[in-house]
């Protein structure tokens, strides 16, 4: 019998880039919509330089296998 355990553990937890909360796969980078709106306002506030595409880190894709 196999015995599935459910134990995947990251190497390294990916961080709300805004609180630096464990982030919810559903709100990436950022852990929920209020941490997304913060950035957004840094974008708006012109702190941000808005790049031309959006490019993810090829590390990232690991841990979209969950
Ligand atoms: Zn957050």
């Amino acid at each position: 019998m196999m015995s599935k355990t459910e134990d995947k553990t990251p190497k390294k937890t990916p961080r709300c880039p805004q609180c630096g909360k464990p982030r919810v796969q559903a709100y990436r980078p950022f852990c929920t919509p209020r941490c997304r709106d913060l950035d957004l306002g840094k974008w708006l506030d012109g702190s941000y330089t808005i790049p031309a595409v959006e490019e993810e880190p090829p590390d990232e894709r690991n841990e979209e296998g969950w």
